[in-house]
């Protein structure tokens, strides 16, 4: 049987790994993007590769995290990611910051870049932002089980809300 959340967490604090995710949480928050979620087992070594179900093995994170961990028989990998990856604020915009930037990549330029480049007041952009983002997020859905937007969904409420401040601006998006 595999260690548990308990052993799991119990097993790290004791051997002072360097980690991001505060300790006192680690039972609760994902290890990488420290997002308060449904936590799963993930082998550091897999399975398939030999590695075993014991709590030295394992570490918590969430279902997204863990489809993103490397795969490999050196389990330095495992924690070199989480090291460089990994983000400590327990209130983390993480995934926010994911989609700002899958933004970028399918729209070719940074999100509400035309808008200071045509020289919107940046503070009441913001608030107009704020205030367009309520509805947006409501055509939208999380993936089953995630409970969270993925990147290219949060991506998709930014370019509506561009499209929405685009109007009310005057202003053409490329
Ligand atoms: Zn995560």
């Amino acid at each position: 049987m595999a260690a548990s959340t308990a052993q799991i967490v119990a097993h790290w604090v004791e051997h002072e790994v360097e980690m991001t995710v505060d300790w006192s949480t680690a039972h609760e928050r994902c290890w990488r993007c420290g997002y308060r979620t449904r936590l799963e087992k993930c082998h550091i070594v897999p399975v398939a590769l030999g590695g075993s179900d014991a709590a030295d093995n394992l570490v918590l994170l969430c279902a997204r995290c863990r489809r993103e961990a490397p795969s490999h028989e050196d389990p330095r990998y495992m924690w070199r990611w989480l090291r460089a990856t990994g983000v400590s604020s327990p209130d983390s915009t993480y995934w926010t910051m994911r989609g700002w930037e899958e933004f970028e990549v399918i729209f070719g330029r940074k999100p509400l870049e035309v808008f200071r480049e045509a020289e919107v007041d940046h503070r009441s952009l913001n608030a107009e932002c704020r205030a367009l983002a309520a509805d947006e997020f409501a055509k939208t859905v999380s993936h089953f089980g995630e409970g969270r937007l993925n990147p290219s969904t949060i991506a998709c409420v930014i370019a509506e809300i561009e499209k929405k401040l685009a109007d009310r601006h005057g202003i053409t998006l490329p």
